[in-house]
C-alpha cells in the first residue's frame, strides 16, 4: 500500500509516518530526512539543496523528481512506502503518480493532517529549542509557511479531486492523533 502524509511544516507528519510504519511494517520515506542527510554528509545534492532549505524555501521539481525515482527504484520500496512530506507541489503530484504507474502502483490513501496556524507556530518554536534546524529560525518558518500556503496547499485540493484523501485533526496527543490516523486507514 503506499500511503502519502499532507499537512504544513510542523503539522507532525514524520511522527506520525514513523508510528504508521512501525504499525504497517512499510518504510517511511521522508525527502526532508533524505535532504538533511545529504546536507550533513556533504554530499552533491546536498551541497545543492542546503541554502534553499536553510532559507526555508523548496527545493526544484526537478531535483525532488530525481530523488523520488531513486528511492522508489530501491527493492525496499517495491511493496508500498509512507511518504512523508515527499509531495509539496502539483508538478510532484504529477510526477509521483507517474513513477507508480509505471510500477503498476498509485497512490492508495492520503492522510491530511491539519492544524492551526497558532497551533503550528507554538509546535515549530518547540522543535527549534530540542532540534536546532536551521529552517525552525523564525524567518525560514515564515518562508515555509508562505510556501506550504502557495504551493503545498493546492496539492491537498488535486488529491481530493483524485480521490482517497481523508482530513485527519492533528491537534492532540500523539497517541490521539495516531489512533485518528488508523482508524482512517481503516475506512479507507
Ligand atoms: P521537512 O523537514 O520535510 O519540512 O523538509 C525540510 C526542507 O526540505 C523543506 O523546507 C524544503 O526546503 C525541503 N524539502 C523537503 N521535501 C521537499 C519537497 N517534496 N519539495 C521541495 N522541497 C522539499
Amino acid at each position: 500500500m503506499d500511503i502519502l502524509l499532507l499537512g504544513p511544516p510542523g503539522a507532525g507528519k514524520g511522527t506520525q509516518g514513523a508510528l504508521l510504519s512501525q504499525a504497517l511494517g512499510s518504510p517511511k520515506f521522508s525527502t526532508g530526512d533524505l535532504l538533511r542527510d545529504a546536507v550533513k554528509q556533504g554530499t552533491p545534492l546536498g551541497v545543492e539543496a542546503r541554502a534553499v532549505m536553510e532559507a526555508g524555501h523548496l527545493v526544484s521539481d526537478e531535483i525532488i523528481l530525481g530523488v523520488i525515482r531513486d528511492e522508489l527504484a530501491k527493492p525496499v520500496s517495491a511493496h508500498g512506502v509512507i511518504f512523508d512530506g515527499v509531495v509539496r507541489t502539483i508538478p510532484q503530484a504529477e510526477g509521483v503518480a507517474e513513477v507508480l504507474q509505471a510500477m503498476g502502483r498509485q497512490i492508495d490513501t492520503v492522510l491530511f493532517f491539519d492544524v492551526s496556524d497558532e497551533h503550528l507556530l507554538r509546535r515549530l518554536a518547540a522543535r527549534r529549542d530540542v532540534e536546532s534546524r536551521a529552517d525552525d529560525d523564525p524567518a525560514a518558518v515564515v518562508t515555509r509557511l508562505k510556501a506550504y500556503r502557495e504551493q503545498t496547499a493546492p496539492v491537498i485540493a488535486w488529491y481530493a479531486a483524485h480521490g482517497g484523501l481523508t482530513r485527519i485533526d492533528a491537534v492532540g496527543t500523539v497517541a490521539e492523533v495516531s489512533d485518528r490516523a488508523m482508524r482512517a486507514l481503516a475506512r479507507a
